[in-house]
This record gives structure tokens, C-alpha cells and sequence, in this order.
């Protein structure tokens, strides 16, 4: 199977694997990235951020068409998200090569660096970096919980952190890029699969992305006047806990009358005392959907019912995916092809933004769920995925 030899790698006791960016088992696939390249005769580089680049005909000329994704995972997740876009194009060019193809343009398969964010809370650091879209000053100070930063990380992985840094002219190498995907989640489809929900819904082992939603996060402060939980009066108290409750309960109901989604995943409570009434407490809203101007107002319906401004933490507009290239990747695969948009984020949105031409292909998960053991493609779906990756480098690589 794809994925069979890195099964054991970051094995969690808990259930999945754990591959956070440069600590042992990432670094293990990091090896095996090099070793499966190298078994190819793809010529392999790392750049100033870390991430990995296997090359066939780099010297060819034009730009570089791109295939990929990234090795790295969220604590316990599953083994599908990431390695099966780096797996699956090993395989491709495996087969391509046992052809006799060759390209005609340089072809090069890339595993990003650090994607998920799980050990410094950044996602997509690599090609954000790549990019530029993070400076290397907000992010080699960055810190995990054991309170290494990324640049100490780095350093003891052997790479150098004074190499981080926009890369300009490799950017400008990428001539486009090819993200394989396993589906995330069962989304809303559209045209010949209106009123279907993922691939399951549709029948068909294989999509291609139509977008990422736009997606902000928010946070809100709540004051309240700490007092003693044995002396003071229910009618007394400035209690900021339960108005926190209820914004919590009002972010579910704005999101469901709104038709988007958003969540509340972390809270704080300050000082978080068992036996005192807390001095603050603080919510984090995280909120995307298709529509902007949706998002916007569950912010505002939030900030109404609780009577302080929220403050927005970060925000990214729609990604919209290049659509001659995602109409070449659809005819590559050849039939109706559904187009899923997608609630995540990925290492082709933040290339997209920077003005690559970018789509991505997207391997059925028949129950949707992912950052989680129980994420999963069959055999035969991710065999499916490489004959569409293989028929989308023969067309736009040759
Ligand atoms: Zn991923």
C-alpha cells in the first residue's frame, strides 16, 4: 500500500501518528523523502526554509511544475493528510520513469515544512515563508510547549535558521503547482453533484478544489471584578465566566442561523481559581464560510449580545484556485469531476495568493473526518488519486 512503509512512524500510544515539524519522526520522513528520491535519481535539495525538493530535469527550461504536499502532522492525526500528496507523486513518477516518459519541463515533487503548525502554532510555515507571507523575525522566535523555538529546533535538526527567508527566484521557478489531497470533511457540492455532501456523496473517488473559505479569528476579552466565591453575593458579582457562556452559546447560533461555521476551541480564564469569581476571561472565535460578509456578522452578531468589541487575530480572504489550471486538472482526470470548496487551509492557498497558478486534487474520505486516527482512503481511491495525479503531470508536463 501508498503509505504502508511510514505507517509506523510517530506511531501515537494514544491512537495516529504525531510528526510535529523537526523532532524525530518528522525527521525520519524527512529521510525517507531523500532515500525515496534518490532511489527515483531525482536530484534532492532542502532550501533556506526547510522545505524539501526532489527535482527531475532540473535543468530543463521553462518554469517548474510542481506536485506535493507536506509530511507533518497534528498531535494523534491520521496518516493520510499530507503524506498521501508526497507519497502519491513518488509513485507517479516511479511509474512514469518504468514508461520511459520523460518531461519536458522540470518536474519537481515538494514536501512544505511544518504545514500543520502543531508544534509552533503556525500553519503553513514553509511556504509562508517561501513566500514571504511571514517574516523569519515572527517566526524563528516562536515556541513549542517545552519552550524551544523554532529556531533552536532547527538548529538541532541541522538546519540553518539564518537561510529562512523569502525565496524570491525559486517563487519565481514555480511555474505551478499540483496539491493531491485527501477530502477533509463532507462539503456542500455544486453543479451536475448539487445537493451531495464529499465524494461519498458523489460517488466518485477523486475532486478538485474549488476554493478555501475565507477565514478569520477573533478573540474577546471579558472583564469581570474578582471576588471571593464564599463571601460574595450571586447579585454582587461581575462574573465574566458566564458571560463568556454566553457568547459561546451565541457564536453556535449565529453560525447555524448564518449557514457558516465557527467554533470556539480554546478559552481562558484568568486566574482560574476553583474557589474565586475570575478577573477575566477570554474567548477565541474561529469562523469561515463561503460567504465573507456572513463571517464578518457572526463577529458582530457576538460583539451585540456581548457588549465588547472582538479583536481580530488574523484573516484570510477566499483562495480562489487557478481555474485554467483546475480545468486542465479535471480534464487530465477525465469525466464529471466534482468541486469541492475547502474549509481547510493548505500549502497551495498560501502559493495561490502569491500569485502561483495552483489547484488540488482531493482522494475520497469516506466518513470526511481528518486531523484524526479515524481519517482514511481506500486503497483502490488512493490508487485512483495517483492515476489522476499521473495523467495531470503527463499533460502539463510534456
Ligand atoms: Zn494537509
Amino acid at each position: 500500500m501508498l503509505l504502508s512503509e511510514l505507517s509506523g512512524v510517530g506511531r501515537d500510544p494514544a491512537g495516529g501518528v504525531t510528526r510535529f515539524a523537526w523532532a524525530a519522526a518528522e525527521l525520519e520522513l524527512r529521510s525517507w523523502f531523500a532515500t525515496r528520491a534518490a532511489a527515483l535519481g531525482l536530484d534532492v535539495e532542502t532550501d533556506g526554509n526547510g522545505n524539501l525538493w526532489a527535482w527531475w530535469g532540473a535543468s530543463l527550461p521553462g518554469t517548474a511544475f510542481v506536485v506535493g504536499s507536506h509530511l507533518d502532522s497534528v498531535r494523534s492525526g491520521g496518516e493520510f493528510d499530507g503524506p498521501l500528496g508526497v507519497a502519491s507523486a513518488f509513485a507517479v513518477v516511479e511509474s512514469l520513469r518504468a514508461s520511459g516518459w520523460m518531461p519536458t519541463r522540470p518536474l519537481a515533487i515538494v514536501a512544505f515544512a511544518d504545514e500543520e503548525g502543531g508544534r509552533f502554532g503556525l500553519a503553513c510555515l514553509g511556504s509562508r515563508l517561501l513566500t514571504g507571507a511571514v517574516a523569519p523575525s515572527n517566526a524563528l522566535g516562536l515556541v513549542d510547549d517545552s519552550g524551544t523555538t523554532l529556531a533552536e529546533a532547527m538548529t538541532a535538526a541541522g538546519h540553518d535558521p539564518a537561510r529562512v527567508g523569502a525565496d524570491p527566484s525559486r517563487l519565481a521557478k514555480i511555474g505551478a503547482f499540483v496539491e493531491l489531497h485527501i477530502e477533509q470533511g463532507r462539503m456542500p457540492l455544486a453543479d451536475a453533484f448539487t445537493g451531495e455532501r464529499g465524494l461519498a456523496g458523489a460517488d466518485r473517488p477523486v475532486g478538485v478544489a474549488r476554493e478555501i473559505w475565507p477565514h478569520g479569528r477573533w478573540r474577546i476579552d471579558l472583564a469581570g471584578v474578582p471576588d471571593h466565591a464564599g463571601t460574595t453575593a450571586l447579585a454582587d458579582r461581575v462574573d465574566p465566566v458566564l458571560a463568556m457562556a454566553e457568547g459561546i452559546v451565541e457564536v453556535r447560533r449565529a453560525a447555524s442561523e448564518l449557514g457558516i461555521l465557527a467554533t470556539v476551541g480554546r478559552v481562558r480564564v484568568l486566574p482560574g481559581a476553583v474557589n474565586a469569581i475570575a478577573s477575566s476571561a477570554s474567548l477565541w472565535v474561529d469562523a469561515r464560510g463561503q460567504d465573507p460578509d456572513r463571517v464578518r456578522e457572526l463577529v458582530a452578531l457576538v460583539e451585540r449580545r456581548l457588549g465588547v468589541a472582538a479583536a481580530l487575530e488574523s484573516w484570510t480572504d477566499v483562495t480562489r484556485f487557478d481555474a485554467a489550471l483546475t480545468a486542465d486538472v479535471s480534464a487530465a482526470v477525465g469525466g464529471e469531476v466534482p468541486s469541492l470548496p475547502s474549509g481547510a487551509g493548505h500549502d497551495a492557498g498560501v502559493l495561490s495568493l502569491a500569485g502561483v497558478p495552483t489547484a488540488m486534487l482531493f482522494v475520497r474520505n469516506p466518513t470526511g473526518v481528518s486531523h484524526s486516527p479515524e481519517e482514511h482512503a481506500e486503497e483502490s481511491d488512493a490508487l485512483a488519486g495517483v492515476a489522476a495525479l499521473t495523467a495531470v503531470i503527463r499533460r502539463m508536463a510534456s
